[in-house]
């Protein structure tokens, strides 16, 4: 790892050296308190205090539609596999959506890799941004171990004051920062202060779940009784929402799309939702999850038992997203606690 310097001034400059050769991905105000991962011509500076863009950047990596091969019936079968994808930089990530990342990497590149999410993940930088401070009421990172990030980013910038602090992490991060900015000396003084501000956030960030995360497989293992999920019954509208905003939900559906000629088409794909209704449909009609109440106990299993078993890491980073964006108002925090307090005895 290695430490540099970049004064606020000299980012703009440095951002734009980046489009020479890469699509660069920046943070934008859609509209107020609203941001959005975006192509943007210039760096603008809501890093510090932006709050979660309406879509994770994983939209970059895996798209809400996505083409995955062309073919023709006649007058032979053809099949044509279509995988894309570009040099591009994601720049200014929050940790909480690089673990997201973290955990898609793993999810299409073990049992049958995805070359669609793995190509574009090859050939993607990742410049993340330090939080210093909890960016929104919704945000619990810390609750599930996701403030802190030890890879998948290549740089990783930290408010120091008038620059930010820079640690480069991979040697992708090193030959794009040599090519495009001029590396500072860091100093004893910003070195202390980078040190400084990283360890006293932590007091700033609540833990707000009654236990710690690690016990939540065996708690939500022991619950699906649990009344918690007749109440969400009542409350959910089955919407999709909380799954389409979410960092770490991966689940697609897939479909043909015929041309008018009939002999040709495409195979397509497009992000699908375990709280919709129709996802646990199977070909002769019935359907394993028919009510809103399984679908929602479904949905935090996925995210704090089945997956957290599996790969032994809670699959909530804690952005908050699913809160913000539920019409209900159905929040991940309290559902977990409701599910702690009745379940609490299973917890040593
Ligand atoms: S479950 Fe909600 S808070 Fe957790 S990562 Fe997904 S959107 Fe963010
Ligand atoms: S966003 Fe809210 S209402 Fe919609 S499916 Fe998710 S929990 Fe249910």
């Amino acid at each position: 790892m290695i430490e540099t310097i970049i004064n606020k001034s000299d980012v703009g400059s440095f951002y734009k050296c980046l489009k020479e050769e890469f699509t660069v991905y920046g943070v934008k105000e859609k509209e107020e308190g609203f941001y959005v991962f975006d192509e943007t011509d210039e760096f603008a500076d809501p890093l510090d205090d932006y709050k979660p863009t309406i879509l994770p950047p994983k939209k970059y990596l895996f798209p809400q539609q996505e083409t995955l091969l062309r073919f023709e019936t006649q007058p032979q079968p053809v099949i044509q596999p279509v995988i894309e994808s570009k040099k591009q930089i994601l720049f200014g990530v929050r940790p909480c959506d690089i673990h997201g990342i973290n955990l898609l990497d793993r999810i299409f590149s073990s049992d049958h890799e995805d070359l669609n999410y793995t190509r574009k993940r090859a050939e993607t930088v990742i410049i993340g941004m330090n939080c210093l401070r909890p960016c929104y009421e919704h945000a619990h990172c810390a609750s599930v171990g996701c403030l802190d990030v030890d890879d998948g980013y290549d740089i990783m910038m930290t408010d120091i004051g008038s620059s930010f602090h820079l640690s480069i992490k991979t040697p992708m991060g090193q030959e794009i920062f040599d090519r495009y900015a001029n590396l500072v000396e860091v100093s004893n003084e910003d070195r202390d202060k980078f040190r400084k501000l990283i360890k006293e956030r932590i007091d700033k960030f609540e833990m707000k779940f009654a236990t710690d995360v690690s016990n939540l497989p065996l708690l939500f293992k022991n619950a699906d009784n649990d009344p918690v999920w007749d109440e969400l019954n009542d409350r959910c509208l089955g919407c999709g929402r909380c799954n389409i905003v979410c960092p770490t939900c991966y689940c697609f559906d897939v479909f043909d799309c015929m041309e008018l000629n009939m002999t040709s088409g495409e195979r397509c794909r497009e992000w699908d939702a375990c709280t919709l209704k129709d996802f646990a449909v199977v070909a002769t009609g019935e359907n394993f999850r028919s009510t809103r109440g399984q679908r929602q106990r479904h949905r935090f299993n996925r995210k704090f038992n089945y997956l957290m078993t599996k790969y032994n890491t809670s699959f909530c980073v804690g952005c908050g997203r699913c809160v913000r964006s539920c019409p209900v108002n159905i929040d991940i925090v309290e559902t977990v606690n409701a599910v702690i307090k009745n379940n609490k005895a299973e917890v040593k």
